[in-house]
């Protein structure tokens, strides 16, 4: 029979170990707080429960063995308010690649490790626009927009870029000159492919600034600076394909192998893993007394706090607080609430320039998820005049000259070589070419900015319940028009880039016209819906991550993000924020109430 079980009371209070969570972990309990942590999933050593298994492409690609069990929770998605939104029941290559993540290190177990920071220009997007191309430059592209300014500026926010670098041990030189940095990234970057150095070459010849793109699997032995020693990548390749498989050295980073392992060894932490949060407890003053729990057994568990971190990462956070009765939820019908409110995507793979280039060797083609290839930021952001165009922003995480392959071959069946249709010859021939290449295509397609807009929001379906009757999270969301306008028109420009590289068959796929195709899986990079801002009545935290309403509940996350800025991958677009929250929390624990919401 299940129990209800009272916890000893804590400092600080951390749903959800993963990127976020495990950062303010080892911030706060290395600082000398009492931490506890709850995760729904296990916690995996890469040794021990990565390394035997690294062949299981059956059991980790395909039945996702290290992945959220769908079952026990999911959310439903629409197109628009008009739709039934159904739950997403099967991660079902190659469309519903992404997971949601499921273990202490949360969905960085899965990733490719790409970095990147934000530049200057996402932090103030509205105003920026506004002051260079008229107040009503966003509406006209996007009439429902809800286009905000982050809190906090670019320079605001580098120190704690910096630390959540070094905790990371990103690896990179500098992304200047469009990208002032104080220093270089911690660990030097990845070698470079023929291709990757075909591009960068290409780039100067035309006047952009290429960079070693940033990553997260570390080029070299590393400790950080909690004392956590890492392992470097050695290049079999497996964070490469569908980006869905496990790290067996650790070198791939998250926050089991980087910032738990400093929590545990301080001596303040306590984890409680397998555990399912359900609802934060409050009292009449309107904050936050406990979290409450199911472990595996089915018993309830009420951990006591003083104050709450949020890192359930994505639409969890905000389903979290509505069903604990927190914030100010989102209505679209009368554009009031701020919970829900901006979500957005921006994953939109629309139109795209092709080339082939030949690589004149028939080389084992091994590697890692992002390492070896070059990024440029000058058909990003606002680093090119947007006078007369229909849309803001640009061509953003761009990388070309990745590692061709992986070790990994049942996921070629979905990403690599030719389908099956005519077995025979040419289909063999497919397979050789694939695994020992002598030319590599080269792509350029383009995540954009997807603009905040009224009508796209988040909240709780009134039909599909978790494993334990809880109301799912529901989203209501698909691409915009900005999307389209800036695909259409910066991906052909890498035409001449590619064809300076010495590609051959350069190719770029005519326009397409806004609609054409529908958000039908749901992403890493979910953004918004529980935005950091200023004004209290369109934002659900301030500038310290901290909840306008209940101001012992902080948070961080993509789901945070002001805008639907995706100039860069989400951990690097977000973890800084870890950090920003953790200070917010100290400055709390030593005075409690509303901080001040300037510097
Ligand atoms: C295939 C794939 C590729 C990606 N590629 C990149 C990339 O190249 N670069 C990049 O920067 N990002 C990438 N991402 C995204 C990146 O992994 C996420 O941005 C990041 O992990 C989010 O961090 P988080 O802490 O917000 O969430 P997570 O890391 O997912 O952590 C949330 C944690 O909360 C736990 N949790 C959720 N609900 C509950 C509950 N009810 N009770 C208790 N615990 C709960 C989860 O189990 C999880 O451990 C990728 C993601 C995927 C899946
Ligand atoms: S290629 Fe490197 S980072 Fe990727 S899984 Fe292998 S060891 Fe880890």
């Amino acid at each position: 029979m299940s129990q209800v079980i009272t916890e000893p009371k804590a400092d600080v209070v951390i749903l959800g170990l993963g990127v976020m969570g495990g950062a303010v972990a080892a911030e706060l309990s290395t600082a000398g707080f009492k931490v506890v942590g709850i995760e729904k999933g296990p916690y995996y050593q890469f040794a021990d429960d990565f390394a035997p298994v690294k062949y299981d492409e059956w059991g980790i690609m395909v039945m996702r063995k290290f992945d959220h069990p769908l079952p026990m929770s999911t959310f439903t998605m629409r197109q628009n308010g008009n739709q039934f939104a159904l739950p997403v029941r099967r991660y079902t290559p190659t469309d519903q690649v992404i997971s949601m993540g499921h273990a202490v290190g949360g969905m960085a177990h899965h990733y490719a490790g790409d970095m990147g920071r934000y530049g200057p220009w996402a932090y103030e997007m509205a105003s920026e626009t506004a002051s260079k191309y008229g107040s009503n430059f966003i509406s006209s592209i996007e009439p429902n927009q809800d286009v905000e300014d982050w809190p906090m500026q670019y320079t605001d926010y580098e120190p704690y870029y910096v630390a959540w670098e070094q905790s990371w041990g990103v690896t990179g030189t500098n992304e200047g000159p469009l990208l002032p940095m104080s220093g270089n990234y911690p660990l030097p970057p990845h070698p470079d492919t023929a291709v990757g150095t075909a591009f960068a070459n290409a780039c100067e010849a035309v006047g952009y600034s290429p960079f070693p793109t940033p990553t997260a699997l570390a080029s070299k032995p590393y400790t950080n600076q909690y004392g956590v020693a890492v392992n470097e990548c050695v290049y079999d390749g497996w964070c490469t394909e569908g980006c869905n498989y496990v790290c067996e050295t650790g070198a791939k980073a998250n926050s089991a192998f980087r910032t738990v392992p400093a929590a545990i060894s301080s001596g303040n932490f306590t984890l409680a893993v397998n555990s399912y949060a359900y609802r934060l407890d409050t009292n009449s003053e309107g904050l936050i007394t406990a979290a409450r729990y199911y472990d595996s057994a089915g018993n309830i568990h009420v951990q006591p706090g003083t104050v709450f971190f949020n890192g359930l990462w994505g639409f969890n956070i905000i389903r979290s607080m509505l069903l604990s009765g927190l914030g100010d939820p989102y209505s679209p019908s009368t554009v009031t609430g701020s919970l829900g409110r901006g979500i957005t995507e921006a994953d939109l793979v629309g139109p795209y320039t092709i080339g082939t280039i030949n690589i004149g060797a028939n080389a084992y083609p091994a590697g890692n998820g992002s390492g070896g290839q070059y990024n440029i930021r000058d058909l990003a952001d606002d680093n090119f005049d947007h006078t007369g165009l229909n849309f803001i922003g640009g061509l953003n995480t761009l990388g070309v000259g990745g590692y061709a392959g992986s070790g990994p071959g049942f996921a070629n069946n979905y990403f690599g070589a030719a389908a099956p249709t005519s077995i025979g010859s040419a289909y063999k021939a497919s397979w050789k070419d694939f695994y020992l290449k002598t030319a590599q295509g080269v792509t350029i397609f383009n995540y954009t900015n997807q603009l905040p807009r009224t009508d796209y929001w988040s909240d709780l379906d009134p039909h599909y319940a978790d494993i334990y009757g809880d109301p799912l999270a529901r989203a209501t969301l698909d691409f915009g028009v900005n999307e389209y306008n800036t695909s259409n028109y910066v991906v052909p420009k890498m035409a001449p880039v590619l064809t300076k590289m010495g590609c051959t068959n350069v190719f770029s796929t005519p326009s397409m016209k806004p609609g054409s195709v529908h958000v039908d899986a749901f992403q890493a990079h979910t953004r918004g819906g529980a935005r950091l801002g200023l004004n209290s009545a369109t934002s659900v935290f301030n500038m310290w991550q901290q909840s306008w309403t209940t101001p012992n509940l902080f948070a961080s996350g993509e789901i945070c993000n002001t805008t639907g800025n995706n100039m860069t991958a989400g951990t690097h677009g977000s973890g800084y924020q870890s950090y920003v929250a953790s200070e917010g929390i100290k400055k709390y624990l030593a005075s409690p109430g509303e901080l001040a919401t300037s510097m």
